[in-house]
């Protein structure tokens, strides 16, 4: 058996948010640079280069891409190899409530949605558990905004509503978010499964990396109509109108009952924060 100690699980996820929160990925800034050069509405455009400078300046000035940070969300694949001789959860929200001091981010969480009183350290994370094989412990992070969260949405259609309806629930929910989401978005769609598993396809699949395509020719086909049809909405950067309302759409499908076809849309706002680290387990 092996072991990840439980100082270097809090270290790296107060590492891993405080740099997240203020750096945007190589691939996120190229595919804005890409769509500020097709963009062709001019208020378009000037946002999506407002969009990069903020980028370049939150990386140079050692400051928030963004006032919200987020709720943090964790999807951790952990090796069946892996001892642990502690609590894990206790361990990444001891990280993440160091993350947000530390690193001096606006803390965003209430104890009870109808109490609302602030935690004052961003915890609890979202964590979700998936069982892998071998001995390491795979950290995905995301600290996700509020804004494009609150614009997402989920349907349990009818098997009869098919292809058609998934495309027409996806559009009515990009088009009903308008700027409110902070477009450009990743869009993130779950398919099938059940009422939860769909909701959770539709976040994971925000965590594929943005050049990502699905292996599955069904989805992919999906994918590329809906992203097609999405930039022909006029939302645009901020919804100021242009041709990048989002910069990919992601499907991640399930089984699910012969009687349903649960749909899920989760938005990601072009602050699209995320960050991946391996641990490796060392002997017990
Ligand atoms: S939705 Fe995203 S860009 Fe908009 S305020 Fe929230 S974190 Fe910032």
């Amino acid at each position: 058996m092996k072991k990840i100690e439980r100082s270097l699980v809090i270290e790296t996820i107060k590492n891993m948010i405080i740099e997240s929160t203020k750096i945007l990925d190589d691939k996120m800034i190229s595919k804005l640079e890409e769509s500020a050069n097709l963009e062709t509405n001019k208020l378009g455009k000037s946002v999506l280069n407002k969009i990069l400078e903020n980028a370049s300046i939150a990386k140079e000035d050692n400051i928030p891409l963004c006032q919200d940070t987020g709720v943090l969300v964790c999807i951790l694949e952990v090796g069946r190899n892996l001892v642990f001789d502690y609590d894990l959860t206790e361990a990444i929200n001891r990280g993440v409530s160091l993350g947000y001091t530390e690193g001096y981010l606006r803390k965003s969480i209430v104890r009870h949605p109808l109490s609302r009183i602030n935690t004052l350290d961003n915890t609890p994370a979202v964590i979700h558990y998936d069982l892998v094989e071998g001995d390491e412990l795979v950290i995905h992070l995301a600290p996700k905004g509020g804004g494009s969260e609150n614009m997402s949405r989920l349907k349990m259609l009818s098997p009869a509503d098919g292809r058609d309806g998934v495309i027409d629930f996806v559009l009515e929910t990009v088009k009903l978010a308008g700027g409110r989401a902070c477009p450009p978005l990743i869009v993130g769609v779950g398919i099938g499964g059940n009422f939860e598993t769909v909701a959770y396809n539709a976040k994971k699949a925000l965590f594929r990396p943005i050049d990502d395509e699905t292996k599955l020719d069904i989805d992919r086909k999906l994918e590329i109509e809906l992203l097609k049809k999405i930039n022909k909405l006029d939302v645009g950067p901020m919804g100021l109108g242009g041709l990048t309302t989002a910069l990919a759409v992601k499907v991640n499908s399930a089984p699910c009952h012969i009687a349903a076809l649960p749909v899920a849309v989760n938005l990601q706002c072009h602050s699209a924060r995320k960050k991946e680290v391996t641990l490796v387990g060392k002997d017990y």
